[in-house]
């Protein structure tokens, strides 16, 4: 009896055939001609997109788009480059938010610099994983000098360490977690009666101030926090952190039989640009033994500037920093670290696994990442920074961090000068919150025409600004993040944003009133 049953289909030469066809997309010895060719298609056809870009996007809606995308046949491949690189340019590349454009004024997104992009074509190819030693080599110790450059900007000492993340919101939620552990082991290790788990962790508090991140109370919510567990103190004038109110805030706390178990003060709070006062914070913690976090997500630019360092003073005392390299140091997304003061306590991070990382290859000495990562598998993310530093050098960075901030300045003092708009605060970074603000109309008004005139200049591509609500009413917001911003260009968005909202009141009010729009 044959064994190929009459029931089995016949081989056909469909499978080795398909199998070569693929295997020649494969990137190995044998295909590094094709890599070159297809990178270098894909490379020009960005080239020539971010040459065409006149408008940092189209004003495409969802309704525009998702037609396209799901007319897609998933299961149909084109097969060549080409034809799949002008399908991209349709459902992607021709109306993507292009950070690169100088009207590009909306959210925390910085255009890239040259060497970092070099960087990310290197280790997506070579695909380091930087979990362990043995998936990375020298990925891994590139890894770490680049945390030990950080920790000696911000001035943590000899003990310092850290880990790469994906962004500020997973540095957030590792250093919650780390001070998470070490006030659980300070509470259950010094009470008499025994005390469970839920009963410290429902007792644990966070602050910070109402300016502070969201990440924050996303954090407490992982990691198993009461719902009430952060506490939000109030801002000064300035959007900063209230020393005083901190320190009251700590005490009720203690009296109250809860346990402060971080402060998170912000280095460049996301709407203000405002910096906490660091110095009076980190003395406060100190002196009530609570651990303090830096957020400086934003801030950390200033860890390069070459005239305004200063305005981190105090950030050395932290127990932890978050740094987002993909905020102001001009990289891509992503590229994130938690920086802590004694490494230590990144234990709380390391759980042994037999087949990846064994206890013992921590007596070898053998440097596993993933000791000190809540994440196993890693990108090398580090290596776009590597060769910022290498290519560019630090002050560079920090001299384009500079003008950004300086053209804020600008940009509050063009804003403050006119009187079609109103200005919150000036900001210590690159942001500028405002609101056009015509005389003798009532809130809801205002508020009305301010989204409106938002929507409008996003649906028209021609810029693209951010909003938000302060104390209830809905503000706009500059976020200065690319050097080739001109005040020319702060200056003529400020013009479309008052033509919007203008017009947007002269209609609701039936054209009876003289606006008051230049
Ligand atoms: C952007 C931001 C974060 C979150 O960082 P992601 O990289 O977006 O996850 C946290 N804190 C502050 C102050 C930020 O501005």
């Amino acid at each position: 009896m044959s064994l190929s049953g009459s029931a089995a289909p016949a081989p056909t030469a469909a499978g080795p055939v398909a199998s070569a066809a693929a295997r020649a997309h494969l990137f190995t010895t044998g295909t590094v001609e094709r890599y070159r060719h297809v990178l270098a298609d894909g490379i020009d056809r960005v080239a020539t997109r971010i040459a065409a870009a006149d408008r940092p996007c189209t004003g495409v809606t969802p309704d525009d788009l998702a037609p396209r995308v799901a007319a897609v046949d998933l299961d149909r491949p084109l097969g060549d480059t080409g034809a799949a690189l002008d399908e991209l340019h349709d459902v992607y590349l021709r109306d993507a938010v292009y950070f690169h454009h100088p009207r590009y004024l909306a959210h925390l997104n910085c255009p890239v610099v040259i060497p970092a992009l070099l960087g990310e074509a290197v280790l997506s190819a070579v695909n380091s994983s930087l979990d362990t030693w043995d998936q990375s080599a020298g990925g891994t110790l590139v890894e770490r000098r680049l945390v030990d450059w950080t920790a000696a900007r911000i001035g943590l000492g000899p003990t310092a360490d850290g880990i790469f993340t994906s962004g500020g919101t997973q540095s957030n939620l590792q250093a919650m977690l780390l001070a998470r552990e070490e006030a659980y082991a300070r509470v259950a290790g010094s009470s008499t009666t025994r005390l469970s788990r839920p009963e410290v962790l429902s007792r644990l508090r966070v602050v910070t101030s109402t300016a502070g991140h969201f990440s924050v109370q996303k954090a407490a919510k992982l990691l198993g926090l009461a719902a009430d567990a952060v506490i939000t103190v109030a801002t000064d004038a300035d959007r900063r952190m209230r020393a005083d109110d901190l320190a009251a805030t700590i005490a009720r706390c203690q009296r109250d039989g809860l346990v402060v178990m971080a402060v998170v003060a912000t280095a460049g709070t996301t709407d203000f640009g405002s910096i906490d006062p660091l110095p009076r914070i980190a003395g406060i913690c100190t002196a009530a033994g609570v651990w303090l976090h830096v957020d400086a997500a934003y801030g950390c630019g200033l860890l390069v500037s070459p005239t305004r360092r200063h305005l981190l003073d105090g950030i050395e005392q932290a127990d932890s920093v978050t740094v987002d390299y993909h905020k102001s140091f001009f990289q891509p997304v992503s590229s994130s670290a938690l920086i802590v003061r004694d490494r230590r306590v990144l234990r709380h991070a390391t759980w042994h696994a037999d087949y990846l990382n064994p206890a013992r290859m921590v007596e070898q000495r053998i440097p596993n990442q993933v000791d000190k990562s809540i994440q196993t598998t890693r990108r090398f993310d580090a290596l776009k920074l590597w060769l910022t530093l290498r290519i560019m050098g630090p002050d560079a960075i920090g001299a384009l961090f500079d003008e950004v901030v300086d053209r804020a300045a600008g940009a509050w003092r063009m804003l403050t000068a006119d009187p079609r708009f109103e200005v919150v605060t000036r900001s210590q970074l690159s942001t500028v919150v405002f609101r056009y603000r015509p005389t003798g109309v009532g809130r809801d008004l205002v508020d009305a025409a301010n989204l409106h005139a938002r929507e409008a200049l996003a649906a028209s591509g021609a810029a693209l600004v951010a909003g938000t609500k302060v104390d209830g009413a809905h503000y706009l917001k500059f976020t200065l993040l690319n050097p080739e911003t001109t005040l020319d260009d702060v200056a003529c968005v400020l013009d479309l944003v008052a033509d919007h909202a203008g017009r947007y009141v002269r209609t609701a009010i039936g054209g009876t009133m003289a606006c008051p729009v230049a």
